[in-house]
């Protein structure tokens, strides 16, 4: 039947196709190799290879036009092409279960790539790593729907009195058979796969219920009063959805919370990828009211540019500055200087990850206003808050 496809030839370091290209065609390897790349501010990136037998830019045959990948032939090789419509007249003379295989499948690669998913895996490793992947995104989106995911709290101190000033919450998975999971270890899937899109919103809706819980919220408590805020983090894809301000407006109104007790943290590096988006939403939150934080300051690029373009109100400064200010005489200058910047353009300074005193000794003699580590409060559960803040007093 393959010999009714048209074949293409190659000579060794010819491209079949380069990344960007628009196609409507696979490829189907008769003879040969082919390197699949992706380009990159360093050069390129070897991403597979193909031999005799494999196929290779199915994509196309589920509707993604754009390449996402350059394939050069590695040495003579022969493929067959493979054009949508050839595929559909292929399955329509086909034994009705290969059809319904096949169409099985493009159902799962068209999924995937509506979630933006990576994949160039084509190859029989690739497609095992992607059905692991496949079936831990289930059990991730399982999981948020069996109430598997609590919420830990981290204290942030100010520095000059040692009070409690707000809480950071921090995901964990509390998985049957395993016990709690850190958040690296599932957050990066849920961000490749979208769940992180749900799974944000249900972040952002139970620390606003939590901060009620508490009995914190600013319309219950009596007088002037200050009360402690969250912080939440927000994750890059969550800047492009559209319910993202509802959900965030509804919390707050819900549990009578002041607006300025909400507080998102945006990692410089997700600024700097979603530029407009990211832009937009700050103008948003200010006009709600909601603070916005920089969080892991000092490990993206050119942070200082970011300082200028995005007005945050909080800068927290990455934990590998804070560890290295008493080995590198640079890493104190740039605390030093960071923390004066931010106070001229108005914004507070949290240091992240403090886990001796005189570290944070030497923070607060450097200007930084809020310190978060293990030395004042490892994250804790919900109900330990209560006692801790009974502890270690709120900041007035
Ligand atoms: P992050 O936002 O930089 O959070 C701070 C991390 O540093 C937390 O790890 C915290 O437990 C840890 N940490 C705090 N103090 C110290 C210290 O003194 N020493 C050391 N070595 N570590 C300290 P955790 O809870 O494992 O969270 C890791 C990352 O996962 C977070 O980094 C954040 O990027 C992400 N994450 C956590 N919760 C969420 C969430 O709800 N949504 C999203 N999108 N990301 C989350
Ligand atoms: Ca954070
Ligand atoms: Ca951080």
């Amino acid at each position: 039947m393959l010999d009714a496809l048209s074949t293409r030839e190659l000579v060794a370091g010819e491209a079949l196709f380069r990344e960007g290209d628009s196609g409507d065609c696979g490829y189907l390897i008769e003879s040969g190799s082919i390197g699949l790349f992706t380009e990159g501010v360093e050069g390129q990136t070897l991403r597979g290879i193909h031999y005799s037998g494999d196929f290779l830019g199915e994509l196309a045959l589920v509707g993604q036009r754009i390449r996402t990948t350059s394939a050069v032939a590695r040495e003579p090789t022969k493929v067959f092409i493979v054009r949508r419509l050839d595929l559909d007249r292929h399955l329509a003379d086909s034994d009705p279960l290969v059809k319904e295989f096949v169409l099985t499948l493009l159902g799962v690669l068209r999924n995937m790539l509506l979630s933006n998913w990576d994949i160039n895996k084509s190859s029989a490793e690739g497609m095992t790593t992607a059905a692991r992947e496949l079936e831990e995104v289930q059990s991730i989106t399982h999981a948020l729907h069996h109430n598997e995911f609590l919420l830990y709290y981290q204290p942030i101190i100010r520095l000059s009195d040692k009070k409690v000033a707000g809480f950071e919450a921090l995901i964990r998975w509390n998985r049957p058979d395993y016990g709690l999971v850190p958040p690296a270890e599932f957050i990066p899937l849920a961000e490749s796969s979208g769940a992180i899109v749900d799974i944000g919103r249900w972040v952002i809706t139970q620390a606003c219920a939590d901060m009620k819980r508490l009995g914190l919220s600013a319309g219950t408590e009596s007088g002037d009063a200050v009360v402690p805020y969250i912080s939440v983090n927000l994750s890059g894809r969550q800047l492009t959805d559209s319910e993202l301000m509802a959900v965030i407006e509804s919390a707050i109104k819900e549990n009578q919370l002041g607006p300025r007790q909400l507080k998102l943290e945006v990692t410089e590096t997700v600024l700097a990828q979603n530029i407009q988006a990211a832009n937009e939403l700050l103008l948003q939150f200010k006009l709600l009211g909601v603070t916005v934080a920089l969080d892991d300051f000092g490990t993206g690029q050119s942070s200082l540019e970011y300082l200028h373009q995005f007005p945050a109100d909080t800068l927290k400064l990455d934990r590998s500055f804070v560890a290295a200010i008493h080995q590198d005489s640079t890493a104190m200058t740039i605390v030093r200087t960071v923390a004066r910047l931010a106070k001229e353009l108005g914004m507070d300074t949290i240091a992240e990850g403090i886990e001796d005193m005189d570290v944070a000794n030497s923070l607060t003699d450097m200007g930084v206003d809020y310190g978060q580590g293990y030395v004042f409060a490892r994250p804790i559960p919900f109900e330990d808050i209560e006692n801790y803040l009974l502890e270690n007093g709120l900041a007035t």
